[in-house]
C-alpha cells in the first residue's frame, strides 16, 4: 500500500491544494481559472471543466448570465455607492428587501438586513438574538440569560462561516483548534446524519426522536433560560451534504418552540431552488424566526448576504418599550447598491425561469444517475436531493471503516475528475457536488459519465 501514499498531487491539477487555503502567493501552483460560460469554467490554458460545485456552491445561474452583468453595469453608471444607514438608503437596497421578504413565505418575515457574506449574516444573527433578549429585559432575571446558542455537534465539516462567531458555529475541528474557538457561548448537539450515527435497527424516525430528545435534555441541563437560538441548515451543505432524516425538523422545531428558543435557518446554500423548492425551509416545513442568505442571492456575481427577521422578533426590537437603544451593528457595504441591483435581477430570473421547477425536473436524472454507483465496493454512501449530492468513500460500505487518510482516496477521485474535465469538492474521503442550477440534462449526463470514469480509476487504485 506504499504505492497508495502520495498518489495524488498531480502538478498543475492541484484543486487539492489545501495548502493554499485561500492565501495567494507567487510560489504556489494552483489551477488558475480564467473564464466561465454556463455550467463550465476554463483555466488559463483553455482547458474546459464542468463546474460541478458552481464555484463554491454559489454560481446558481452559471458563468455568463448577461442580465446580471447588465444590472451591475447599469447600477455602476447610475449610483455606484451610497449607504443604507440612519435615514438614508438606496432604491436597490429597499427593492431587494421587499422582494426577498415577499418571496420567503415559510414564515412571515418583515425586515431585511444586508451583509457582504454568509459569515457576516450569521454573526449578525447571533448579535440579533442577544439584542432581542436584551430588548425583552431578560438579562435582569438572570446573568448570562440566553447567551448560548445550540448547534450541532462537532463531528463532520459542518459549516456556518469563518469569522470568529460563525467559525464557532461551525463544527469543523480545524477551525477551532489553535484559534481558541469555539467561543464559550456555543453548545453542540448531535449531527443528524442517519447513515453514520443511527443505532442498529433504529429507523430514521426513531433516530430523529432520539436526537430531539437529546436536544431537549441538553436544553434542560443547561437551563432553557440560558439558550437564545438554535441554528441549522435545512440540508447540511459544506458539512458533507446531509439531508435531514425523516421527521427531524418537525421534532426539533417542537422542542425549540416549547422552550421559547429562536430558530435560525441558514439558507446560504439551500435557497433559491437548490433542493427543488424556492427555499430549503419550504422543502422541510421549517418556520424560522431568522434566516441567513448569501451565495446564490446574487448568483455570486457580486458579494452580498442577508438576514431576515420575523414579525415577532421585529415587534420586540422595534417596540416602544424597547429602551435599550438602536441595534448598533452594520457594515459600510450593507445594502451596496450594485450588489442589491444584481441580486434583484437574480431573484427575477429565479422566478421567471422557474428555477426550482427546473431543478425538480432534472433532479432525478442527477440523483438517480449518481446513486446508481452506490454498489461500488469503495462507496459507503451517496446522499443528496435536488441538485446537491455527496459521495463518501469507505471500506466495506461501513461508516466506521474509513480508508487510511494517507491513501487520499477522495483526493484521487477528485484529481481523476479534474483530469477528465470536471471540478468537484473534496473533503477527506467525501466528494461533494452542487452544480449550477441551470445545468442541462445533457450536462448532467456528462457529469455522470466523468464521475463513472473517476470512480473506476479510483476503484482500481484502491485495489492495487
Ligand atoms: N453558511 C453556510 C451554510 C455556508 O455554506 C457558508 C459558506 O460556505 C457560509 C455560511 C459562509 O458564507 P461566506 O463564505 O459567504 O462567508
Amino acid at each position: 500500500s506504499s504505492k497508495k501514499q502520495n498518489s495524488v498531487g498531480y502538478k498543475g491539477h492541484s484543486m487539492l491544494a489545501p495548502f493554499t487555503a485561500g492565501w495567494q502567493s507567487a510560489d504556489l501552483d494552483p489551477l488558475i481559472i480564467a473564464k466561465s460560460e454556463g455550467s463550465y469554467v476554463y483555466d488559463i490554458h483553455g482547458k474546459k471543466y464542468l463546474d460541478s460545485l458552481a464555484g463554491l456552491w454559489c454560481t446558481a445561474l452559471g458563468g455568463n448570465e448577461p442580465r446580471l452583468v447588465s444590472a451591475a453595469v447599469s447600477q455602476l453608471n447610475t449610483l455606484p455607492f451610497y449607504h443604507s444607514f440612519w435615514n438614508f438608503t438606496t432604491k436597490p437596497s429597499l427593492d431587494l428587501a421587499k422582494e426577498l421578504l415577499d418571496m420567503f413565505t415559510a414564515n412571515k418575515m418583515t425586515k431585511a438586513f444586508f451583509t457582504n457574506s454568509g459569515s457576516e449574516a450569521n454573526d449578525t444573527q447571533v448579535k440579533l438574538v442577544w439584542y432581542y433578549n436584551n430588548a425583552l429585559g431578560r438579562p435582569e432575571k438572570k446573568k448570562n440569560y440566553r447567551k448560548k446558542h445550540i448547534y450541532f455537534q462537532v463531528i463532520f465539516h459542518r459549516y456556518h462561516g469563518s469569522t470568529l462567531v460563525s467559525a464557532s458555529l461551525s463544527g469543523i475541528p480545524g477551525m477551532h483548534q489553535k484559534f481558541d474557538l469555539p467561543a464559550p457561548f456555543m453548545l453542540y448537539t448531535d449531527c443528524p446524519h442517519y447513515w453514520r450515527y443511527h443505532l442498529p435497527g433504529e429507523s430514521e424516525e426513531e433516530f430523529s426522536t432520539r436526537l430531539a430528545k437529546n436536544l431537549e435534555d441538553l436544553i434542560i441541563k443547561e437551563g432553557p433560560e440560558t439558550i437564545g437560538a438554535f441554528i441549522a441548515e435545512p440540508l447540511m451543505g459544506a458539512g458533507g451534504v446531509i439531508p435531514p432524516p425523516a421527521t427531524y425538523f418537525e421534532k426539533v422545531q417542537a422542542v425549540v418552540k416549547k422552550y421559547d428558543i429562536l430558530f435560525i435557518a441558514d439558507e446560504v446554500i439551500c435557497a433559491f431552488g437548490r433542493l427543488g423548492t424556492m427555499f430549503g425551509c419550504d422543502k422541510y416545513n421549517i418556520k424560522p424566526d431568522l434566516v441567513s442568505f448569501a451565495k446564490a442571492l446574487s448568483s455570486a456575481y457580486v458579494p452580498i448576504g442577508a438576514v431576515l427577521m420575523s414579525q415577532e422578533v421585529s415587534d420586540v426590537i422595534y417596540s416602544q418599550s424597547n429602551k435599550i437603544g438602536i441595534f448598533a451593528h452594520g457594515f459600510t457595504y450593507s445594502g451596496h447598491p450594485v450588489s442589491c441591483a444584481v441580486a434583484i435581477e437574480a431573484l427575477k430570473i429565479y422566478k421567471e425561469r422557474n428555477i426550482p421547477e427546473h431543478v425538480d425536473r432534472v433532479a432525478s436524472r442527477f440523483q438517480d444517475g449518481l446513486k446508481a454507483f452506490s454498489s461500488s465496493p469503495i462507496v459507503g454512501e451517496i446522499r443528496g436531493t435536488g441538485l446537491i449530492l455527496a459521495t463518501e468513500f469507505t471500506e466495506n460500505k461501513s461508516p466506521n471503516e474509513p480508508f487510511p487518510p494517507e491513501w487520499g482516496v477522495g483526493e484521487y477521485f477528485a484529481a481523476e475528475c479534474q483530469k477528465h474535465g470536471m471540478i468537484v469538492r473534496v473533503a477527506g474521503d467525501a466528494i461533494m457536488m452542487c452544480p449550477p442550477l441551470i445545468i442541462s440534462p445533457e450536462e448532467i449526463d456528462e457529469l455522470i459519465s466523468i464521475y463513472g470514469k473517476a470512480l473506476k480509476a479510483t476503484e482500481e487504485r484502491v485495489d492495487e
